[in-house]
Formats: structure tokens, C-alpha cells, sequence
């Protein structure tokens, strides 16, 4: 097999069909996929010519069905297909799903022109079920399932019934149709929230302690490294529903060497989707993790499968203690569950053992060869390998080299097993890759137990079988790494799974290497791996960006082959969507400044109602005092007035938001560094002598003066470098004003009530979670009884650091978030202490002793002013 050649899109040839497809409608990435993958761009031309439809520009919707058409419909007839398309055009076939329940109905019925009714109905036309009808509509069909439903454990199949039946149902928006069942179910067996708990505790009283493992932990401590809401993020599914991750094969489909592989996977996995994530714990994982995380998490669980989490520690030297049980909890916090956590050193004994059967076979040798020579021979970077000296030595003199590896007497890089590839292969990674060698340093987990140490070639693809990895997916630099992947398994005859390659993702104008990120911890630049400015989960999660808009991100972002770069800005701006539909809004005041309004009395106070989000009343309101004295920003105040200003100047009015009546600035003190330091004003009510003034142009917020609630220090973030991207010597392009530390702000009291409820709640959602975690860590324990281990836990192993399942690694001081009202949104830094979120619930929150409040900027308001800030 020749190694693919790397597409370029800018290919003159590429170019021109990638313009031609998009002028059809298609969006630049959808025209760019359908060129990368010949099959699927030469299927839509076929439609296309077939049909008639080039020099016609279709809506995108409209264009992406045509091309499901193109790549589901090759069994129809020309008839069949030309009838399909005259529906995508005249708008009565619009989804994916409804092109592909077409196709489906039309295999079935080639008749053309088909029974309009019938394929109407199959193809869902004309449906649009309103809000208001699908619950009477669920619950018909509740009642007409042969097997009635008994809890909210069923909601999932429920869902998944939903989709396969002939009901109207499957047409309704997915988020809509979920929403509904919720209901319904509510309805029929009560809060679901309870329902979850109780079954976890059930599971708990009948699980053993001593595999409690994932029994949550008593408390939050504050010294959680970071956090959000315990509550998963919903999975955003469009990524699995079309395009490149909506291609892969069934389960079993994947070539074997021989049939009984596939007998055997099947009986395996029971068809269900397995796959992993396999991070090497080197270092924290950074926000490009997230999309695999999702790939391989998601994927498995939009298919309601199972993914392990494996740790591929095969590199005795990278590995720290503290990387793995980040590791766990950052895939926690973006609100994955791991079917099982593995150790790909757990499976050292059998990957030897498979090294010796490779021996046997005659398709290994143990190369003593120097790294110069071997590097020679294997064409020296310019192609043209040659046969090391030592390829063609008898099976037994290299099963006992091998063994004299094993046994340290060989030092390190003196020796080396490669496997016996194929030097006439056009692709390097065939040219007798090594499989293991020497390194005398202490594993781990192992010990001192090896001398020798499997390569990623050896491991990832072997340790992928021994998991029955129905779909192992990883980024496109393994692309070439494929065909020696599938040679070692075919060449020990196991299983072999199939491996799938998606783009990495980048971002512009910083890194995301842990190598050089560890440069600026080390050196002092940043504050530690989790410092806001960076790009690491742990810094992201610190920061504030909630593990849902993280999801979001990914998704909007697409998961394709191409390889491109991601401007901040973009991040910043799904962040803030995010933000503007989910956090509650605060009055806060960044740089105070005080108003006094003359004309009312000292012990004037009124409570206003203040909505916690304008646009969902469900978040509440919250009371807030208004009385004679208030902070307004220094930046609403102007000492000249101009007629395109609005808010505050001398002789002008300005709103307070939800405060009783507008004010009038009268006059202002300045101190002698001529800043101002009080402003007079007169409040606009007609009982106190005020002016009917009218509707103000402008309102701005302000916080109560009594009362206010003093922030210590609230830290607004830029980019980390200079230039973008950042040079090689990056260091001396540290911005030194990346970190602005404001110390004067104030919140309004109600800040208290809101961290209270927000960790209360961050609490309660994730110790169910855990709860229910561990509840299916019992079954995998249960299912996984009869399967024998390498090493059983008295394996002399160095248990240590095993990461393991808390309810509080998902409960942080950054679950406070909010929008800081005209300002920015905020999440509380976990360097700060608010003693009221562990008092008991019914204590009333408020200010202790001791408290320290310390916000970070999770993004600005809007994109110009992140720029200029
Ligand atoms: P880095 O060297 O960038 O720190 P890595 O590739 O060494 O990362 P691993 O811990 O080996 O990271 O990776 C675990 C998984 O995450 C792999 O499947 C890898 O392909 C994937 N991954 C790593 N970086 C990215 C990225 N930027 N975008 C998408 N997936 C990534
Ligand atoms: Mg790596």
C-alpha cells in the first residue's frame, strides 16, 4: 500500500473543484471535505451531471442534502434519484435524515413516480409539529410500545426508539423532542434528578466498599484544583449526525485477516461501539485535547457505546504523578465518564509476550546497529532503504538477543527489535519500524520490573485490540502511521481495528505544546499550568469557560481531515453565546466612584427588584437596596459633557438600571491628583423636588454604597505574547501587561446569594454524577469478573497515584460565574475564599471574616472591547 499523499487544497486541480462545489451552495469546509475524499466528490459530480443541476446555487441546507444524496443513493435508480432531488428543490425534503429515510423508502418502493402519500409520510414531508403537540404525541406512543416503559432509566432507549419508528415524532427538532420526553417522563415517574439518586444509591448499598473507589468524598475542599457545574454539559450531537464522523463502519464491518476475528469481535463488544482516549501523562492536557475527548468520548457515547480511558505510559521517563489524575478529571469536567480506566503498561507482559510470538513468525529481529546506522539504512530522509545486516538472522539467535535485552545486558540504544516490514513500501513507516527498546530507567507503575520498553508502534495498535477498539480515532499526523498499524496486527493475526484521522486543532497566537509550556512555568512567566492566560483545560476551567461552551466550540468548529487554525476571537466569541444564554447578571462596579444624591434624606432606602437575566425570568431576581449614596463606574462620569455622550456628565441625566428615577449630575470633587472623587447629584423624584425628566437615554449600573461588597482583586487577561504567532525564543515576547489586576471593584450583596446557590447546586449535580458513575463502574466490574489480567492489584505495582472519582474534582470556585452587568463575565478565581458556600442552607449567605474575592475576566462583552482591553 503507498502512503497516501498529503491533499493540499490549494492544488490548482483541488482548488478548482472545491470552487465549483461551493458554488452550489456548499460551505468552503463541506466543498473541501467532498474533494479530499475522491469517493464522495466523484459520487456528488455523478449526481450532479446525472441530473442536471451545474450552474444552479441552492441554499446550504438544500446542497448538503444533495450531497447525503449523492453518498446514500447509489442503489437507486436514475429515476429515483432525479425524483429525490426534484423534492430537495422544491423544499419538501430538508434534513440529512429525511434524504437518507427517502433513499431508504425508495429501495424499498422503486416505482417512480412512488405513492406520494406513502413516501411523504416515510420522508417525514410537511411535518412541523409545534411545541404544544408533542406531548399528547409521546405519549400515544408510549402507549402503543409493546414493551411498556418503567423509569427514567429507559429515557434512553426510549429516545433511541423514537428514532427507528414509523411515529412523526423522529421529525421533531431534537432539542425540542427532548425537552418534551422530559416532561412526560416528570410526569409519569417524578423528578428525575431523584429518580438518578436513588438508583445511585441503591447501587451503592449493594455495591462492595472495597470497590468503592468511586465513592464521592464527603465535602468540596477548597482546594480543588478547579471546576465547574457537576452537571454534564450536553453533548452537542451534530458532529455525529453528518459528515466525517457520520461515515465510519458498523461494528464488525472492518477488514480481519481471517473470519473467525471478526466472530470473535462481535461476540466481544455485542456490537456496541468501543473506543479510547489515549493521553500520554506528560503533561496537562491542553484545549485541543478537548476536541479528541469529545471525538472519542462522544462518538462512543452518541452511539451508546463505551470508551476507555487509557493511559499511554509506555515512556518510563515523561510521567508524573499529578498528570494522571488530571487527566481523569479534566475528561470528567467536560462531562465524560470512562467505561474503564487502563495503563498501557498494564499489558507489558502480553505486548513481550507478542514480541516473542512476532520473533517466531519470522517477522522480527533484535538490530544492533547504532541510531546512525539504522537511521542510514532506512534511506537517511532520502527514501531508498536498506536491509539492516542483521534482517535476516534464524529465529532463535533473535529470540535469544531478545531475551538478553530483556535481561539488561544489552545498554541503552545498543540494541533495538524492529519489525520485518517492507522496505518496498513507499511509506517510511514501513521500513522496519522498531518495536522495543532498552531503557534502564524505572517505570512508573512497573518498577524496575523491565529493561525494555515497547514503542507507540508496537503498543497503541496492540493494546487497541486487546480492547476491542471498534473505532480508534486520532489526529492526521498518524495517517502514515496506519498501514504498519494494521500490518502488526494482521502479521500476530488479532484483531484488528480500524483507525480513523481527524485534524488537530490550533489556535492562533499562542501554543499549545506542553514542552513549551512547561518553558514558562519553569521559567516563571506564567503562574503555574493552570495560569488563566494559557491554553491548558485546567487554566480554561480556571478561568471560567464552562465546560458546555468548550463542547460548543468543537462543534461549531466541525470535525474534518483539514488541518487549520482557529483565531482566538472565535473561541472567545462562542464562549461568549455561550455565556449570554446561560450566566445570571450581577451589578458590579469595576472602578467605583461615588455618587451622593443631595435631595434625598440619610436614611432613604428602597428595595429594588433586580433580574437575575433579562431574558430568562426563570434564573429569579434578586433585592437590592437603593439608597442616598451609590458607586457608579468612573467611566460613566464624564467631567465635560458632548452631545453624543448619554451618561453622566455635569447638568445631564442618566438612568440607574431598575432604580426608582433617573439622577442629574449637580456637581464634582476632585482630589489633588485631579481625579474625581465624589459626584453630586439630585434623584429625579418628583416627592423629593426632583424634575420629571422622561425616559433617560442611557442607563448605567451602580452598586449601593452601604453594603457594597469589596472585590480584592479582579484580573483581566490578554494575550500572553506580542506577536502571533509567538517566535521560537517566545519568552522575550511575554506581554508584561497580559495580567491587569484591578483592586477597587464592588458587587452588589446578592453576589453572596448567588456563590452560595451555585456551588450548592455544582454540589448536588455532581455528587449524582458520581453517583451514577459509579453505579456503572459496578457493571463494567461486574461484566469484566470472568476476564483475566495481566496482573492482578498485589502486582507490586505502584498504585500511588491511580487517579480516581470524586465528586468534588467537579466542584470549583469558577461554578460562581456571572455576567459582571456592562462589564464582562466573571468566574471567582479558586485562589479565593467566600466561607458562606460551606455554612449549612439554611444560613443565611453573606460576608465572613477571613473572605477573600478574587474574579477573573472570562471574556469580554463584546469582541471590540476585548480587542482594546
Ligand atoms: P502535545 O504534544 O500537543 O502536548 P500529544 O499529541 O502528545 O499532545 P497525547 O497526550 O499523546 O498528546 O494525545 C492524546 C490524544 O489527543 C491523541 O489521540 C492526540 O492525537 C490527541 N490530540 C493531541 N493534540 C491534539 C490537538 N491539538 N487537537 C486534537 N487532538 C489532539
Ligand atoms: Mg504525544
Amino acid at each position: 500500500m503507498a502512503p497516501k499523499a498529503k491533499f493540499d487544497p490549494a492544488a490548482p486541480e483541488n482548488a478548482e473543484l472545491i470552487a465549483r462545489f461551493e458554488r452550489f451552495g456548499l460551505t468552503t469546509n463541506s466543498a473541501t471535505e467532498l474533494v479530499r475524499t475522491p469517493k464522495s466528490g466523484t459520487a456528488f459530480r455523478a449526481l450532479v451531471d446525472e441530473t442536471g443541476l451545474e450552474g444552479k446555487t441552492f441554499p446550504t441546507g438544500q446542497a448538503n442534502a444533495l450531497v447525503k444524496l449523492s453518498a446514500t443513493g447509489s442503489k437507486l435508480s436514475p429515476d429515483a434519484r432525479k425524483y429525490v432531488v426534484s423534492r430537495i428543490e422544491d423544499g419538501s425534503v430538508v434534513s440529512p435524515d429525511q434524504v437518507a429515510a427517502a433513499v431508504k423508502y425508495l429501495e424499498a418502493n422503486p416505482a417512480i413516480p412512488p405513492d406520494a402519500a406513502a413516501f411523504d409520510k416515510a420522508a417525514g414531508v410537511g411535518i412541523s409539529l409545534t411545541l404544544e403537540q408533542l406531548p399528547g404525541m409521546i405519549k400515544e406512543y408510549i402507549s402503543s410500545l409493546a414493551k411498556p416503559i418503567a423509569s427514567w432509566a429507559d429515557q434512553g432507549p426510549f429516545m433511541g426508539g423514537i428514532k427507528g419508528s414509523t411515529s412523526d415524532l423522529k421529525w421533531a427538532p431534537a432539542a425540542d423532542l427532548k425537552n418534551a420526553v422530559e416532561s412526560v417522563f416528570t410526569e409519569l415517574f417524578g423528578d428525575k434528578a431523584a429518580a438518578a439518586k436513588a438508583r445511585a444509591e441503591a447501587a451503592k448499598a449493594s455495591a462492595k466498599p472495597a470497590k468503592a473507589k468511586a465513592a464521592p468524598k464527603a465535602a468540596a475542599s477548597a482546594t480543588a484544583s478547579s471546576s465547574t457545574a457537576g452537571a454534564a454539559p450536553d453533548l452537542p450531537t451534530r458532529i455525529f449526525e453528518e459528515g466525517f464522523l457520520s461515515e465510519f463502519h458498523k461494528v464488525g464491518e472492518n477488514p480481519q485477516i481471517k473470519p473467525e476475528l471478526k466472530v470473535q469481535h462481535l461476540k466481544d463488544t455485542k456490537g456496541q461501539v468501543y473506543t479510547r482516549f489515549p493521553p500520554e501523562p506528560n503533561g496537562y492536557l491542553h484545549i485541543g485535547h478537548v476536541k479528541a475527548i469529545m471525538v472519542d468520548f462522544g462518538y462512543a457515547k452518541f452511539h451508546g457505546g463505551r470508551t476507555y480511558l487509557r493511559y499511554d505510559d509506555t515512556n518510563p521517563e515523561a510521567e508524573e504523578g499529578r498528570f494522571f489524575q488530571s487527566i481523569l478529571e479534566t475528561v470528567r469536567w467536560l462531562g465524560f465518564e470512562p467505561w474503564k480506566i487502563t495503563y498501557s503498561s498494564d499489558n507489558f507482559d502480553k505486548l513481550y509476550l507478542l514480541a516473542v510470538e512476532l520473533i517466531k513468525r519470522g517477522k522480527a529481529y533484535v538490530c544492533t546497529c547504532d541510531a546512525e546506522k539504522i537511521k542510514e539504512d532506512r534511506g537517511g530522509g532520502h527514501g531508498n532503504p536498506k536491509p539492516c545486516e542483521h534482517r535476516d538472522r534464524p529465529v532463535e539467535e533473535n529470540l535469544a538477543e531478545f531475551e538478553c535485552m530483556k535481561n539488561g545486558e544489552y545498554a541503552e540504544k545498543t540494541a533495538c527489535l524492529r519489525m520485518k516490514q517492507d522496505l518496498t513500501s513507499g511509506n517510511p513507516y514501513m521500513w522496519d519500524a522498531i518495536a522495543y527498546r532498552v531503557k534502564k530507567a524505572p517505570h512508573h507503575r512497573t518498577g524496575d520490573k523491565w529493561k525494555i520498553y515497547p514503542t507507540y508502534d508496537f503498543t497503541h495498535c496492540l493494546c487497541d485490540s486487546m480492547e476491542h477498539i471498534t473505532h480508534s480515532l486520532c489526529t492526521t499526523e498518524f495517517i502514515p502511521a496506519r498501514e504498519s498499524y494494521e500490518w502488526l496486527c494482521d502479521a500476530l493475526e488479532v484483531y484488528k481495528p480500524r483507525q480513523y484521522e481527524f485534524a488537530r486543532l490550533n489556535l492562533q497566537g499562542t501554543f499549545l505544546s506542553k514542552r513549551k509550556v512547561r518553558r514558562l512555568v519553569e521559567s516563571g512567566l506564567v503562574k503555574d499550568w493552570d495560569d488563566p492566560r494559557l491554553y491548558t483545560i485546567i487554566a480554561l476551567r480556571r478561568r471560567g469557560i464552562p465546560p458546555g461552551a468548550l463542547l460548543a466550540f468543537v462543534s461549531e468548529l466541525g470535525v474534518t481531515t483539514l488541518l487549520s487554525e482557529t483565531q482566538l476571537q472565535k473561541f472567545e466569541s462562542t464562549v461568549r453565546k455561550f455565556l449570554e444564554d446561560t450566566a445570571p447578571r450581577l451589578m458590579m462596579v469595576l472602578k467605583p466612584v461615588k455618587i451622593v444624591l443631595e435631595n434625598v434624606p440619610a436614611d432613604y432606602s428602597v428595595t429594588v427588584k433586580v433580574p437575575l437575566h433579562p431574558k430568562i425570568p426563570s434564573m429569579g431576581e434578586v433585592d437590592t437596596t437603593f439608597s442616598r449614596e451609590v458607586y457608579i463606574d468612573r467611566d460613566d462620569f464624564r467631567e465635560v459633557d458632548a452631545p453624543d455622550y448619554f451618561r453622566l456628565a455635569p447638568g445631564k441625566t442618566v438612568g440607574l438600571f431598575k432604580a426608582p428615577f433617573p439622577v442629574t449630575c449637580t456637581s464634582f470633587n476632585k482630589n489633588d491628583a485631579g481625579e474625581v472623587t465624589e459626584i453630586r447629584a439630585r434623584l429625579e423624584d418628583p416627592a423629593l423636588g426632583g424634575q420629571n425628566t422622561g425616559k433617560p437615554k442611557a442607563y448605567i449600573q451602580w452598586v449601593n454604597a452601604p453594603g457594597a461588597v469589596k472585590i480584592d482583586e479582579v484580573r483581566y487577561f490578554k494575550p500572553l505574547f506580542k506577536s502571533d504567532p509567538p517566535p521560537a525564543d517566545f519568552e522575550a515576547d511575554v506581554n508584561p501587561d497580559s495580567l491587569e489586576v484591578f483592586t477597587g471593584a464592588v458587587i452588589e450583596p446578592a453576589f453572596y446569594q448567588l456563590a452560595k446557590k451555585s456551588i450548592a447546586d455544582a454540589r448536588k449535580e455532581s455528587h449524582e454524577r458520581t453517583a451514577r458513575a459509579a453505579q456503572e463502574c459496578e457493571v463494567a466490574n461486574e461484566e469484566n469478573k470472568g476476564e483475566k489480567k495481566d496482573e492482578t492489584p498485589k502486582d507490586g505495582k505502584n498504585h500511588a497515584d491511580d487517579p480516581i472519582v470524586t465528586a468534588d474534582q467537579l466542584v470549583g470556585m469558577e461554578n460562581i460565574r456571572f455576567q459582571g452587568m456592562r462589564l464582562a463575565y466573571f468566574a471567582v478565581d479558586r485562589e479565593s475564599t467566600i466561607k458562606c458556600i460551606d455554612e449549612p442552607a439554611d444560613v443565611a449567605p453573606g460576608p465572613r471574616d477571613g473572605d477573600k474575592i478574587i474574579l477573573n475576566r472570562i471574556v469580554s462583552l463584546k469582541e471590540d472591547a476585548g480587542k482594546k482591553a
